[in-house]
C-alpha cells in the first residue's frame, strides 16, 4: 500500500530553520531519531482515532511519531520559539493536531484533551515528576480520566516510580505509582540519543491504571507514607509515632512495628491506610 503520511523535513532541518538552540532552563534534550520516536509511539498500544496528550513538543519529533500513529494530539509548549515549528505540523496533519502556548503545569490537560486521552511525553527534567503526580493524584471514578501515561524520565526518576520493596528506590512515589496503576519500565533510552545528551541515561515509563481498591483514601495514603519514608531508616513504631491510630492498624494488618517501610509492600500500606480512612 502506498505511504500516504505527509513527507516531513528532517528534524535537524526544522531545528536549525527556527533557530530552536536547547535551553537547559526549559529542559530540552531533542529526540531526532524518527525510528526510535516511532518505537515510543507504539508503547501506549493503537492511538488511531484516540486522543493524546503531549506535554513539551519542542521542534515536534515525538509529535509527528503521535500523529503518524493517528491520534488526535493536543499538545502544550512552553518555548515560544518552537510554535513556527509545530504550525507546520498542524498544517501537515490537517485536523489532528492542536498546538498550545503555555506551561503544562497551569492547563486542564482533562479540559484540553478530553477523557480517555493519552498523555505521551518526552518530559522536562524540571516539572515531570510535579506533573506525575498530578495525574497519578487525579480522580479514580473507577478509574482516572487518562487512558495510559508513557513518559520519558531521567532513569533515576523512573526506576523511583517501579522501585519493588527492599530496594534503595522504593519509596514513596512507587506507591502513589503502583496502588491503583501497573508501572514498568517500556525502553531504556541511551543519553547519546538526545540532542544535546542528557548528563544520565533515560527511561520511558508505561503506565496503566487499575480500580481503586475500596474504602482507601488518597489523602491517608500520603499522610501514612509521608510519615513512614520521613524517616526511612528508622523502625515503623518510631516513624509512625505521630500518625494517630497508625500502630494500631499496624498490628491489625499484622505487620511487625520494628520493620522499616522500605520492606513494607504497596498492599500492605494500602491496607493500613484503608484502617486510617475508616
Ligand atoms: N518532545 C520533544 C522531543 O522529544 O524532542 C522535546 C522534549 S524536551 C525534553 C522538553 C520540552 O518541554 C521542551 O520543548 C521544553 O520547551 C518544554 N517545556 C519545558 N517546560 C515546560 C512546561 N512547563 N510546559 C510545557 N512545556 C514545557
Amino acid at each position: 500500500m502506498a505511504d500516504t503520511r505527509p513527507a516531513l523535513p528532517p528534524l535537524r532541518d526544522v531545528i536549525a530553520r527556527h533557530g530552536l538552540a536547547a535551553s537547559k532552563a526549559l529542559g530540552q534534550n531533542f529526540l531526532l531519531d524518527e525510528q526510535l520516536l516511532d518505537r515510543i509511539a507504539t508503547i501506549p498500544g493503537p492511538l488511531d482515532g484516540q486522543p493524546a496528550f503531549e506535554v513539551g513538543p519542542g521542534p515536534g519529533g515525538l509529535t509527528r511519531a503521535i500523529l503518524r500513529a493517528g491520534a488526535r494530539l493536543v499538545a502544550v509548549e512552553r518555548d515560544h520559539r518552537c510554535l513556527p515549528a509545530l504550525a507546520e505540523l498542524e498544517e501537515a496533519f490537517p485536523g489532528q493536531l492542536r498546538v498550545l502556548s503555555g506551561d503544562a503545569m497551569e492547563v486542564d490537560a482533562r479540559a484540553e484533551a478530553g477523557d480517555g486521552a493519552h498523555i505521551i511525553a518526552n518530559l522536562p527534567y524540571n516539572v515531570g515528576t510535579p506533573l506525575l503526580i498530578g495525574w497519578l493524584s487525579a480522580a479514580w471514578e473507577p478509574l482516572p480520566w487518562w487512558s495510559s501515561l508513557t513518559l520519558m524520565f531521567q532513569m533515576e526518576v523512573a526506576e523511583r516510580i517501579v522501585a519493588q520493596p527492599g530496594t534503595d528506590h522504593y519509596g514513596r512515589l512507587a506507591i502513589l505509582s503502583q496502588w491503583r496503576s501497573e508501572a514498568r519500565i517500556a525502553m531504556k533510552v541511551h543519553r547519546s540519543a538526545f540532542t544535546p545528551p542528557p548528563k544520565v541515561m533515560s527511561a520511558v515509563v508505561h503506565i496503566t491504571a487499575k480500580p481503586a481498591p475500596d474504602g482507601v483514601q488518597l489523602k491517608m495514603l500520603e499522610r501514612l507514607t509521608a510519615a513512614a519514608f520521613g524517616q526511612r531508616r528508622k523502625m515503623l513504631r518510631q516513624s509512625l509515632k505521630g500518625l494517630p491510630g497508625a500502630l494500631d492498624a499496624l498490628a491489625e494488618v499484622g505487620i511487625d512495628p520494628q520493620r522499616r517501610a522500605e520492606t513494607v509492600s504497596v498492599e500492605d500500606f494500602v491496607a493500613v491506610a484503608r484502617i486510617l480512612s475508616r
